[in-house]
């Protein structure tokens, strides 16, 4: 049930991501994505951990139920806020007992009112910290590290970037995941700078649908990703008028940007699917590429 038993062994990996809902309704709508999105027989599905606090335990549980009731591979997100290494080790202990064997180390970020993150006593600093605690834990996870093809919106230097990188995967990540981007010039340029730094584990592009216009400029806001001015300016042209067209331009740049992406041999591609079905289904329809599984 590990990721890198799957990835850079010739084909692609597809995998999906989902956040821990609020409600019960969420969770319902959730479980019923998931059904929607099982027949396209994902690599894995990934859940994230919440930034503020109230849904960590639900990725615990989420990502347990997805594995063992739905049989899917599953990866849980972890992320340092607000925790002790005691208590990482805990969760770890949790996850491993469920039979989860993957998960992707994380800095988070600083919690709300914050704007620099700060280590709690007995915390990490950043996720090379936590990367090398999840290797040392006693259990062999399988761990996923975060990269930037834009660069880490605090980090103004990106080959600093990509150098935390690399001691990220020298402390044990097993792959890299990568934060959205809509040019793939970026990956590219990323991903080429990683390999001659010597970053040589599989790096996975991260790919969002764009289906709502405001709602993905506030994503890149925060992410500190570019949406190409020719894609923006036709996004926003037909925002208000037809609104329905804004989800088909959307599907059918990420399909291009992903044909492009595999013809140029990435190692997997990662759907941020903000817990919907629709777009991601429809965008791997299109592509019909045979995918690790
Ligand atoms: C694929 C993916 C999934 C994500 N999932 C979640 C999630 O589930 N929950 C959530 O809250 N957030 C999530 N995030 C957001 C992430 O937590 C933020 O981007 C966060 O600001 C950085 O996390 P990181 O693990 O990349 O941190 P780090 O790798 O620690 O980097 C953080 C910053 O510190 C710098 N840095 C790194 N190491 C050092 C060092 N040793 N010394 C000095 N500076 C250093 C880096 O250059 C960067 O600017 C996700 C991001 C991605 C790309």
């Amino acid at each position: 049930m590990r990721i890198d038993d799957l990835l850079g062994r010739g084909l692609p990996t597809i995998s999906f991501e989902f956040f821990p809902p609020k409600t019960e309704q969420g969770f319902t709508q959730l479980y019923q994505t998931i059904e929607e999105l099982r027949p396209l027989r994902p690599s894995y599905v990934s859940v994230t951990y919440g930034a503020g606090g109230s849904t960590r335990q639900k990725t615990v549980e989420l990502v347990e139920k997805i594995q063992n009731d739905a049989k899917i591979r599953s990866m849980a997100h972890l992320t340092c806020v607000g925790h002790t290494a005691d208590q990482i080790g805990g969760i770890l202990d949790d996850l491993w007992k469920c039979g989860i064997r993957n998960v992707l180390a994380l800095r988070g970020d600083p919690p709300a009112g914050q704007t620099v993150f700060t280590r709690i006593e007995g915390g990490f600093a950043n996720a090379d910290e936590l990367a090398k605690y999840i290797r040392g834990s006693g259990h062999d996870f399988c761990i996923g590290v975060a990269g930037y093809p834009e660069g880490h919106p605090q980090c103004l230097n990106k080959t600093r970037d990509l150098e935390y990188l690399k001691r990220k995967v020298d402390n044990g990540g097993n792959f890299v995941v990568t934060q959205l981007f809509f040019d793939n010039a970026d990956f590219y340029r990323f991903r080429d700078d990683a390999r001659s730094m010597g970053i040589k584990v599989p790096i996975v592009a991260g790919i969002m649908p764009i289906t709502n216009v405001s709602q993905i400029k506030r994503f890149v806001s925060m992410c500190g990703a570019k949406i190409p001015h020719r894609l923006l300016t036709k996004l926003e042209s037909i925002e208000t008028s037809n609104p329905d067209a804004v989800h088909q331009v959307g599907v059918d740049y990420a399909a291009m940007q992903c044909r492009d992406l595999l013809f140029n041999d990435v190692d997997g591609l990662h759907f941020y699917t903000l817990n919907k079905s629709k777009a991601t289904v429809e965008i791997v329809k299109a592509l019909n590429v045979k995918h690790a599984a």
